[in-house]
């Protein structure tokens, strides 16, 4: 299966509120890793899975709001964040 219809069949078994539940929670997790890992209590692979949990949610979110709409507010933060960067 290709990722959208993973994101596609995720949504038809889960729900639109369990994605949002899931996300919220996979950040949380991605959170308390780097914490732990700052502390020296984890190493760089849990980190690493943390993340590739948090991309794929973020994945999954983007398609359902809209991966144009996504870009383009990325797009806008890029050039604010060169902004300051020239600051
Ligand atoms: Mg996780």
């Amino acid at each position: 299966m290709q990722r959208e219809e993973i994101y596609q069949a995720t949504l038809d078994k889960w729900g639109e509120e369990a994605q949002y539940d899931q996300a919220v929670e996979e950040c949380a997790e991605l959170i308390a890793a780097l914490k732990h890992f700052r502390r020296g209590k984890i190493d760089a692979q849990a980190v690493i899975d943390e993340l590739a949990d948090v991309t794929l949610m973020i994945g999954q979110l983007t398609w359902m709001f809209g991966k144009k709409e996504i870009n383009r507010a990325i797009e806008e933060k890029l050039v604010k964040l060169n902004k300051l960067l020239e600051e």
